[in-house]
């Protein structure tokens, strides 16, 4: 979460949209932040936003901050939802658990619709799954993952939506890095081509 607060930063984002924002673990830390002036958390689960809800204490906030935040329940795979005029879009560990063909409805409502000056996608690296000794070779990190991709897969698959929809795209690895299999985690930045010239 740091490591994508940290880029958000660096971008210099003022509106930001966490989708797939689960019980607010990025919010908490964005609220915290005076630079992020419009703060919106979008998932689909309704029952995650009310955590999020408790643990935001959102209902205790003073108005002041009260305003700077926005739940809403949504799905980031229907395009008619209120994400246009973002600076920034993080999704963070949300697209392996989207199936093949929701995956690529996700691309376009992201990248065609929702169209933010940058987005922050992270991802499990399945190469570093073997250094967790408590998982079975061949298994998933989480039982609902529909996929755990290798730092090849990601780079391949962002490269091509970068390409496609006029992104630049670079990638960080998040965690302690293992000199063969790389870091737990994958981040790929994308900026929007005329937001990075
Ligand atoms: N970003 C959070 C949660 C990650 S778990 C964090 O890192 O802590 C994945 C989240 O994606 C869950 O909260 C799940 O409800 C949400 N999700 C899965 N499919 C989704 C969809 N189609 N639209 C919106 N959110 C979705």
């Amino acid at each position: 979460m740091t490591a994508v607060l940290t880029a958000l930063q660096n971008i210099g984002a003022k509106r930001v949209v966490d989708l797939g924002c689960g019980e607010g673990k990025l919010l908490r830390l964005l609220l915290a932040e005076k630079q992020f002036e419009m703060i919106l958390g979008m998932d689909v689960s309704w029952r995650s936003l009310e955590i999020a809800k408790e643990r935001l204490k959102l209902e205790h906030l003073p108005e002041r901050q009260r305003s700077r935040i926005e739940l809403i329940q949504g799905s980031l795979v229907y395009r008619d939802q209120p994400l246009a005029g973002f600076d920034a879009a993080a999704v963070v560990e949300v697209i392996e658990h989207l199936d093949a063909p929701r995956l690529s409805s996700f691309e376009r409502v992201l990248f065609e619709f929702a169209r933010p000056k940058h987005a922050i996608i992270t991802t499990p690296n399945a190469e570093y799954n073997t250094i967790f000794e408590t998982l079975p070779a061949g298994q998933f990190r989480h039982g609902d993952h529909r996929f755990e991709w290798t730092r090849a897969q990601f780079q391949t698959w962002a490269n091509d939506v970068a390409e496609r929809f006029q992104y630049k795209v670079r990638f960080e690895p998040i965690g302690p890095s293992d000199d063969e299999r790389g870091a737990p985690t994958q981040m790929a930045i994308f900026s929007q081509q005329e937001a990075a010239a």
